[in-house]
């Protein structure tokens, strides 16, 4: 699907973070009664974006209920959603320890939509701002984890990285989304170029080759590249093998890749890739987001360092 609209791919049910969260965490009570709903996952907050443990949305037990305060930024199907996998903490001053998620139903009371963000790309996708002002859901809505904060850091930093572990799951889909719209972008500028009398001709030693062959030759290896990196870290996690290593250098490097080939592939075709006549120019809006959500490129870089030279978050910021 990525390789025609990843907008669109983002709007249908069940491609949401929120559902691999439910998936990943969930008891079987809580995958059985929210598995096959719509879920987006509400982490990003006006103060808090690539910091996620620094998120300020509090839960608080009151009897059998939660009551949740806070505002959620840029929730991804937030509008179209049937529920929400919200982040809040149970005590700010315990830091990522006291964080958890909760399940939270569409049409709660004390919970809406306030706006919906005008975007550069993936436009058939909705991103909203989601208000909680007391609003009360049940106490089995906890998902996963465990009610008290944990005072143990060695079982704290499970919990939460047991939260976190949810991207090594969908880094590898989002990675996927750029390879799809990489090849769609290079697929459409050489149809383009075809129509135009341009072949490739990959035969030509280097002193007759052109310089739109020398580009899209170098495109297409970076592509490829990126594309099996891909394969590895999904590969790894149908295997149950830890990735989370793969999985940003996946995301980082196909992320990076989606948005130089669909800029150069705008490039090689001239006013053919910047017209709305074509799609190129929309695959080189749709692409930034890519190298954006379910972390940055820099958080990647980051977060493949540390795995690298053996450092913790605290160590490396
Ligand atoms: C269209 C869209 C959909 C989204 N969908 C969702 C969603 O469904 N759910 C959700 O919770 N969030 C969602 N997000 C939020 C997204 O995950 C955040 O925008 C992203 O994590 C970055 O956070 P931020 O915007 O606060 O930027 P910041 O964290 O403020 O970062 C700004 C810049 O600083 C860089 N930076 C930050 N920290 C470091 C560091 N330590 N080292 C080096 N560089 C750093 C970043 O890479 C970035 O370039 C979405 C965002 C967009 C735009």
């Amino acid at each position: 699907m990525c390789w025609g609209d990843v907008g669109l791919f983002l709007a249908r049910p069940g491609t949401g973070l929120g559902n691999a969260a439910i998936m990943a965490v969930g008891n079987p009570d809580q995958k059985n009664q929210w598995g096959k709903r719509w879920a987006s996952m509400a982490i990003t907050e006006p103060g808090a974006g690539s910091d996620s443990k620094n998120i300020s949305t509090t839960a608080v037990l009151e009897g059998d209920e939660w009551v949740i305060n806070g505002e959620k930024i840029y929730v991804t199907d937030g509008d179209r959603c049937d529920c929400v996998v919200v982040w809040a903490t149970l005590n700010k001053a315990m830091g990522k320890t006291a964080i958890r998620s909760f399940l939270v139903e569409k049409g709660t009371p004390g919970f809406s939509v306030a706006r919906l963000e005008k975007k550069l790309g993936i436009r058939a996708s909705d991103t909203a701002t989601l208000i909680f002002d007391h609003c009360r859901i049940p106490r089995e809505n906890l998902l996963g984890g465990k009610e008290e904060i944990e005072m143990d850091i060695d079982a704290a930093k499970k919990s939460f990285g047991g939260a976190m572990q949810t991207f090594d799951n969908t880094r590898p889909m989002v990675a996927g989304m750029a390879i799809g719209l990489g090849q769609a972008a290079l697929d459409m500028t050489r149809a383009l170029l075809a129509e135009e009398g341009y072949e490739d001709n990959f035969g030509a030693s280097m002193g007759q080759q052109t310089a739109i062959q020398h580009e899209l030759e170098m495109l297409e290896a970076e592509l490829e590249a990126a594309r099996l990196l891909v394969y590895k870290s999904a590969w790894m996690m149908d295997n149950k093998i830890p990735n989370s290593k793969e999985a940003s250098m996946g995301k980082a490097k196909a992320g990076r890749i989606g948005n130089r080939i669909s800029l150069k592939c705008v490039e090689i075709c001239s006013m053919k890739g910047f017209s709305e006549d074509h799609l190129l120019e929309k695959f080189s809006r749709d692409s930034k987001i890519l190298d954006i959500f379910e972390g940055t490129q820099q958080i990647q870089q980051l977060i493949v360092a540390r795995q690298v030279l053996g450092k913790s978050s605290s160590e490396l910021k």
